[in-house]
């Protein structure tokens, strides 16, 4: 046995499981938040309304105003902090959680995620996902401009797990800055496009191989491991 011959890294957010579930339970932390600290009831109904119906960014001032109370950076800044810091209840997707299961032994999986750290953090406790993968790099940790479409994070597995090139696949979902980085390294790379994804309607660059809309369709995404880059060819 000479180690693994594949390595596998996957996102996190609608890759494993459903980004829009994450949203909806911060939301709900935020409103039990008000409804204690700011005795306003339905805040985090009215966040999670605004964010079905398209809002971005302006989601915390927009429902405060809508509650009578001014939105002062202050008081929006505690809402933003009690989002990050809530303890997510978020889940697995069966096909993610099916393919973890059945990885075989010569291909080891890792995770890479943006985000606040403390956010993802709390994502990778509520999956369980240490469980099954061998490392995640939160880009956070790793310095500022860090964060996909950078390299760094897909540089570091390379060197920590020793498999590098045509022996490595990113799957992940967001066309914008998901697959640049493990494109100019030569890996393979994965779109997972489920129909519930916040970025479902973005179409594809050249920099992916394939689009699935399941893991159920990744290993035949995948293909058969390559030959280990590190072995010279007989
Ligand atoms: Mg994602």
């Amino acid at each position: 046995m000479s180690g693994p011959r594949r390595l596998v890294v996957v996102d996190i957010d609608d890759t494993l499981y459903p980004e829009r579930d994450y949203v909806r339970s911060g939301f709900a932390a935020v409103g039990a938040w008000a409804r204690d600290e700011l005795g306003v009831d339905g805040l985090g109904e009215r966040a999670w309304a605004a964010f079905e119906a398209g809002v971005r960014r302006t989601i915390f001032d927009e429902v405060l105003a809508a509650a009578g109370l001014e939105p002062t950076p202050e008081l929006v800044g505690r809402m933003v902090e009690v989002y990050r810091t809530h303890r997510p209840d978020i889940a697995l997707l069966d096909d993610a959680r099916a393919w973890l299961d059945a990885v075989p032994d010569d291909v080891v999986v890792a995770a890479v995620t943006d985000g606040p750290l403390a956010s993802q953090r709390a994502k990778a406790e509520a999956l369980d996902l240490r469980r099954w993968v061998a490392t995640i790099v939160f880009t956070a940790e790793l310095g500022p401009g860090r964060g996909k479409p950078h390299p760094a994070a897909f540089e570091r597995l390379e060197r920590e797990l020793g498999l590098a090139g045509p022996c490595c696949a990113y799957v992940a979902d967001n066309p914008a800055k998901d697959f640049v980085a493990p494109r100019r390294l030569g890996w393979r790379t994965v779109r997972v496009r489920r129909p519930e994804g916040l970025h479902a309607r973005v179409p594809s660059g050249d920099d992916v191989d394939v689009e699935i809309t399941t893991l159920a369709e990744l290993d035949a995404a995948l293909g058969p491991a390559p030959a280990p880059a590190r072995r010279a060819a007989p």
